[in-house]
């Protein structure tokens, strides 16, 4: 029998300025922002974690942010959206808030039989907020699922199934878009994926507002190397184990061309710093001490409310 992955780790996105990105996803989608570090392959700019009080899997959405980012447009072969969880019982809430605070939404839309907005984040990307049945508060309650579209739907779908051990559980037609719901078992965060296919002609280009990676969760080190050793055995060409400060991570390519990644769950964000102060400081991996001054001086900076 396929074991199955537990869902949705964390997404990485690009983003145009820095600030802008921090003042929507802690101001209006009310977000933590959990880590204030650099990218580790290009420590010039920042990597920004926002998540829940924690940064639990599943809750994490990250940026690459580059002040002269070209503006990016999502097609075949890319992520092309991500979506939140909201409770049953404070969608309405959190639509009325949205419209009193002037913040423009899409929608309501009906997809699966769930109702869904649509925001834009100041680099355009389409961020969706979905009504769950889980009850509780308007606040967002982490990751729904995450959109990936694609030129054919079933190389994809066969992967999530057949390694992953995701399981069909709808399929739709809309206005030429068409979308497979593909879940994972278990109720955590993240649980579901969508791949869609699209009739309109569409090319896509990397950029502020569109998606890096998807990442997905391992339980620790053994149970990723177990994960690398099905995603191996399937055909595709893995990385080694990267240490990435807050999880280990390996990446490929999933067969319609995403950058699939599997992050550990440990050891999380409170490795260097204090929970109650996730975010405050510039957080440097030890290889990049010896430059912070320069680092520094080169990031923007940052204020968060
Ligand atoms: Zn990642």
């Amino acid at each position: 029998m396929t074991r199955s992955i537990q869902g949705i780790h964390h997404v990485t996105a690009i983003s145009g300025p820095a600030q802008e990105n921090v003042d929507f996803y802690t101001k209006t989608l009310k977000q933590r922002l959990v880590k204030k570090t650099v990218n580790f392959d290009d420590p010039g700019t920042y990597h920004l974690y926002y998540g829940d009080h924690t940064g639990s899997p599943g809750t994490i959405l990250t940026f690459f942010p580059f002040a002269d980012a070209g503006p990016g447009r999502a097609g075949p072969g890319m992520a092309s959206a991500y979506s939140y969880a909201v409770a049953r019982g404070g969608f309405d809430a959190l639509m009325e808030k949205l419209a009193l605070d002037a913040v423009d939404f899409d929608g309501p839309v009906e997809r699966f039989g769930q109702r869904v907005i649509t925001l834009r984040d100041p680099d355009g990307a389409p961020v969706e907020l979905i009504e769950t049945d889980r009850d509780g508060a308007e606040a967002l309650d982490g990751f729904h699922s995450v959109t990936l579209w694609e030129a054919d739907i079933a190389p994809t779908a066969r992967l999530l199934t057949d390694v992953f051990g995701y399981e069909e559980v709808g399929h739709e037609v809309v206005d030429g878009t068409e979308r497979l719901r593909l879940k994972t078992p278990g109720e955590a965060r993240g649980t579901v994926i969508d791949v869609m296919r699209s009739d309109a002609a569409s090319i896509g280009r990397s950029g502020a507002g569109t998606i890096h990676h998807v990442a997905f969760r391992a339980a620790d080190d053994a149970d990723q190397l177990e994960w690398r050793e099905a995603v191996a055995g399937a055909g595709h060409s893995v990385t080694p184990v990267i240490d990435r400060q807050y999880f280990n991570a390996i990446y490929f390519r999933e067969p319609g061309g995403v950058l699939f990644e599997i992050a550990t769950d440990p050891p999380g964000f409170a490795v260097d710093e204090d929970v109650d102060h996730l975010g405050e400081a510039l957080k440097l991996p030890e290889k990049y001490e010896a430059h912070r001054d320069r680092i520094e001086a080169i990031l923007p900076p940052l204020k968060v409310a």
